[in-house]
């Protein structure tokens, strides 16, 4: 399959890995926008949230779950941290492989832009 994500869970792409499981991986962004930024990737390849079905609720829940934990293991679950799914182009989404995006260590605005 020729997607960066898959390639990364499999360890043919290089990325700096700081979780990984039975399910998920967790890697630093290479272009990161805040001071924290780790993509949450499940190892199983869904484009976009658009294709996850019932089947995959447990997953969708664990990649959130160990989200909030990694946030608690980077200190900035008190202080705040934002996880972000973008859905298709329109919305941001540029790596066709769901991801969340684990956001923190600095003031969050909103609305996002
Ligand atoms: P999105 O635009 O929501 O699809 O997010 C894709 C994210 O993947 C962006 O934040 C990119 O900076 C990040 N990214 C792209 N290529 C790599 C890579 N080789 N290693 C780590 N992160 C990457
Ligand atoms: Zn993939």
């Amino acid at each position: 399959m020729d997607c960066l994500f898959c390639k990364i869970a499999c360890g043919e792409i290089p990325a700096n890995i700081i979780y990984r499981d039975d399910l998920i991986v967790v890697f630093d962004d290479i272009n990161p926008q805040a001071p924290h930024h780790k993509v949450i990737i499940p190892q199983k390849h869904i484009a976009t949230l658009n294709e996850v079905h019932d089947e995959d609720s447990d997953l969708i829940g664990h990649m959130a779950l160990s989200g909030a934990m990694l946030a608690k293991q980077l200190n900035i679950a008190n202080e705040g941290y934002r996880l972000v799914l973008n859905c298709n182009p329109g919305a941001g989404q540029s790596v066709f492989h769901i991801h969340f995006h684990l956001l923190g260590g600095r003031r969050m605005n909103w609305p996002p832009g």
